[in-house]
């Protein structure tokens, strides 16, 4: 048998792609390119309901643009067949059984296992039916769904990320593998596709932690190898855990806010590990970098901003030919030079750009005050220093400081109450420009 490593990564294509599924992703890669081994994309669409073509498309265009390619890819909807023929091993071998219960009828023995303070959990009363009783129940037009029979052994492994594992078995109910309307649920088709794949490794979030336990025993009963498992610290920003629904985090906004992918690569190959966050040189230089032994236990905290101050960095050091084509309008080499060490991601360029060259209207809430503060420009060349000593000029004149001096000075300066650094503008928009704008005249 080869040893090489083949990995996945199996979205469901139900909403668009967010940082903490592309960390899922983004690992499964880099594992898979530090040892040459596979990355296999999977869309995890068997539920017809939620799944869309367009969130697969999505999710392809986001991880392209990510450069989180993929070697092999396929759909657990082409595969329905397949699952047919494994869930008839299943029942030939005692593990999987059909169960009639409705929804409603399961919640009431639930109540009644709680009050009579037991867990609740599936008492197998569908394992004792007799046929007859089966053959009632289909008369009366009741589909079944089926449940997995599981041992009450613990289930242990050595985890990659987490250390050894182990999970005991004797409280949980028989997990559903099938739907009633013959569905056959992720817990179940993912186990059939990690075998006929060759899927050596599964990678995914700690949340997932306890499907694996079940997973381990529906292996066995199939008798297929069990692959490794790495379960990953969960993701967690400001407002708390991180899903689909609720917003922040999105590809799709770090795209329109023209962050590179590499920055989005850097943070979330280092985020929760024993490596210091920083910038990668490139992709290949992540992968070579990564162990399973530096990621941590611990939730791993996702913040936007250190995003941006690594997107910053990479921007920093970008000749302008590099962005040209990346920008929605036409700057010089001059503008660039002297803009792009203030810029936190590529999109503020054209703030800078329309702050600077294109005619404002200024807000003057006191003329007599922008009328001395023209007087106060500095004379000569302006460079670094001139808001400085500008601002010094014109704080000695009036006696004012604080918001009172500075926010009539942007106003009239950018007709905004907040925006770019002022230094720099002020240094860019020169006297001339700076002058009209502290009149009240539209330049
Ligand atoms: N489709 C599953 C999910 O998105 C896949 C989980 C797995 O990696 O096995 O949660």
């Amino acid at each position: 048998m080869s040893d090489a490593i083949k990995v996945r990564f199996a979205p469901s294509p139900t909403g668009f792609l967010h940082v903490g599924n592309v960390r899922t992703a983004l690992i499964n890669w880099l594992y898979a390119h530090k040892t040459g081994g596979t990355f296999l994309l999977r869309i995890d669409d068997t539920d017809k309901e939620r799944s869309e073509a367009r969130f697969e498309d999505a999710i392809k265009e986001d991880l392209q643009w990510l450069g989180l390619t993929w070697d092999e890819t396929m759909r657990q909807s082409d595969r329905f067949a397949r699952y047919e023929e494994a869930k008839q091993e299943l029942i030939a071998n005692g593990r999987l059984y059909p169960c009639y219960e409705t929804a409603d009828e399961l919640e009431v023995r639930r109540k009644l296992q709680v009050s009579r303070g037991k867990p609740p959990v599936y008492d197998r009363a569908a394992l004792k039916l007799t046929d007859a009783e089966k053959a009632a129940f289909e008369a009366e037009g009741r589909t079944p769904h089926y449940r997995f029979l599981l041992n009450d052994e613990d289930v242990v492994w050595q985890d990659l990320i987490r250390g050894e594992v182990k999970f005991g078995g004797q409280f949980a109910s028989d997990p559903v593998l099938i739907r009633a309307d013959g569905v056959p649920l992720f817990t179940f088709s993912t186990v059939v596709d990690d075998h006929d794949t060759g899927i050596t490794h599964v990678i995914r979030g700690e949340d997932h932690v306890s499907n694996s336990a079940v997973q381990v025993q529906i292996f066995e009963a199939l008798g297929y190898n069990i692959p490794q498992f790495a379960h990953m610290a969960l993701l967690v920003m400001k407002e708390g855990k991180l899903s689909k629904r609720s917003g922040g985090g999105d590809i799709r906004s770090l795209r329109e806010k023209a962050v590179f992918p590499l920055a989005v690569n850097s943070l979330l190959a280092k985020m929760g590990t024993s490596d210091a966050i920083e910038l990668a040189e490139d992709m290949a230089s992540l992968a070579e970098a990564f162990d399973f032994g530096k990621m941590g236990r611990a939730a791993a905290n996702y913040d936007e901003e250190e995003l941006l101050r690594l997107n910053t960095k990479l921007l920093h050091d970008l000749p302008l030919s590099e962005v040209k084509d990346k920008l929605e309008i036409e700057i010089d080499e001059d503008f660039w030079q002297q803009v792009r060490a203030n810029l936190h991601s590529l999109a503020e360029v054209k703030d800078w750009w329309e702050l600077v060259h294109q005619p404002i209207t200024p807000v003057i809430e006191d003329a007599e005050y922008g009328r001395i503060a023209a007087e106060c420009l500095p004379e000569g060349e302006w460079n670094e220093q001139s808001w400085q000593e500008f601002t010094n000029a014109v704080k000695d004149k009036t006696g004012r400081k604080g918001k009172e001096l500075f926010m009539p000075l942007r106003l009239a300066l950018t007709a905004r109450t907040d925006g770019p650094e002022l230094p720099k503008v002020f240094t860019l928009l020169g006297r001339e420009k700076a002058r009209k704008r502290l009149l009240g005249e539209a330049a």
